[in-house]
């Protein structure tokens, strides 16, 4: 197995660390003090093509690969989490609207993700069901040539700007199957019944745009129902295998920035009349933390190399998520314990890397939550 980069995908990695240094560290202490975010920095993304490169060609997309999608991803999140997310996370959905959308939702929705004229998200959570994805309690009602909507959405990525909305919703509440309850729709956020409210005091990632969503009798047409009644835990299912290649990319990009700060100040900062670089002790979180990426990088490369191989292997993903996840916060941590007293003031890059971080082990499926898909496909 070879995963050497191609000249195209070092051109990508390259050229997206460079927009990100170029665009993030002046602004990024700003965003999250503020909880706010630039869109002029998502619209240049779009302009320079890094965003939703696993679009297809036919909708206006790069028509790459979801790896290329982790490599910018990685680059992005090794600069600053938070803007990166606000830029990368534009697209959520777009994955699932390309596998199980039809052609006309594919040609009208999603080129203005590309062009920078659209913002999606997917809301599948809801106040009394995160990991239990089957309890989401939404309804959409047919009612002639459209469904009704109403139900509460929490914690949504983009929720208080975005365009529209992918939301997982029961179309049949009475299914003795919990997993043959739901189905998926595209839901504009300008119709009557939609309501976003921005959440406020997140730990990390405050640059991005989180909401909770309440659903009053909204009406879309049942052109908007994505896939059949009843396919939506399946079709969840099969966006998270990719989406969650997504989070091992920015963990391993958090990562890493742990560890360039913390070489950084290792180097300049003595004590006892030497660099902190000259102690065994730093040497040894250095050289873990090093190892640790290495590995972790290594297991999304296969898991992203196998999805985009047609080769999907949902234990690996899951593998790969928890694993990466739980050395992203661990680096985070020793990168703190390594500045010391200033590790804990914001002033610092290492406070919010270290704030930052936590979340890839929460969203698109907690640790243990991973680990339970990696035991199931072990016991059956
Ligand atoms: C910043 C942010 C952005 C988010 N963006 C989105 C979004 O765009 N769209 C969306 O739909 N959701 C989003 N979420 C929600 C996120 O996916 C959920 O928070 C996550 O899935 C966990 O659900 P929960 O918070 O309800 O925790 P719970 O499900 O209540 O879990 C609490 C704890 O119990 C553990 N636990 C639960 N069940 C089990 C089990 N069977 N075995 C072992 N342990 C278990 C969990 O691992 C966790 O540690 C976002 C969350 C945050 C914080």
């Amino acid at each position: 197995m070879d995963f050497t980069l191609t000249k195209e995908q070092q051109d990508i990695k390259k050229a997206a660390r460079e927009f990100a240094l170029g665009e993030f560290p002046e602004r990024a202490q700003e965003f999250d003090r503020n909880e706010t975010f630039d869109l002029d920095i998502w619209r240049k993304a779009c302009e320079l093509g890094f965003v939703g490169v696993f679009i297809d060609e036919a909708y206006g997309g790069a028509g790459l690969g979801f790896f290329e999608h982790c490599l910018i991803t990685e680059e992005f999140w090794a600069v600053d989490a938070g803007m990166a997310n606000a830029v990368i996370t534009a697209t959520f959905g777009a994955e699932l609207l390309g596998m199980f959308g039809t052609e006309e939702q594919k040609k009208r929705y999603l080129p203005p993700l590309v062009q920078g004229e659209a913002i999606t998200g997917t809301a599948i959570t809801e106040p009394d069901a995160g990991s239990d994805v089957t309890g989401a309690i939404t309804t959409a009602l047919r009612d002639g040539d459209e469904y009704v909507i109403n139900g509460t959405k929490m914690f949504i990525t983009n929720g208080d700007i975005a365009n529209y909305l992918l939301v997982f919703c029961q179309t049949d509440p009475d299914n003795p199957d919990r997993h043959r309850r739901h189905a998926f729709f595209i839901v504009e956020t300008d119709r009557p019944g939609f309501e976003a409210t921005k959440m406020h005091g997140k730990l990390g990632i405050r640059a991005n745009d989180t909401a909770e969503i309440s659903l009053s009798n909204v009406r879309v047409p049942a052109s908007n129902r994505v896939g059949e009644e009843g396919n939506g835990f399946r079709a969840l299912m099969a966006f998270f295998n990719v989406t969650r290649l997504h989070i091992c990319a920015m963990a391993v990009g958090i990562a890493r920035a742990a560890l360039e700060e913390s070489i950084a100040h290792i180097k300049k900062r003595h004590q006892f009349g030497a660099p902190l670089a000259s102690f065994q002790a730093n040497q040894f979180k250095i050289a873990e933390m090093a190892t640790k990426i290495r590995a972790a990088r290594n297991l999304y490369y296969e898991a992203a190399w196998l999805a985009d191989s047609g080769k999907m292997d949902h234990a690996l993903v899951a593998m790969a998520k928890w694993f990466s996840g739980e050395i992203a916060v661990r680096c985070a941590d020793e990168a703190l314990q390594m500045h010391g007293g200033y590790g804990y003031i914001d002033e610092y890059k290492v406070q919010r890397i270290y704030r930052d971080a936590k979340i890839v082990e929460i969203y698109e499926g907690t640790k243990e939550i991973e680990k339970v898909i990696v035991a199931r496909s072990l016991l059956g």
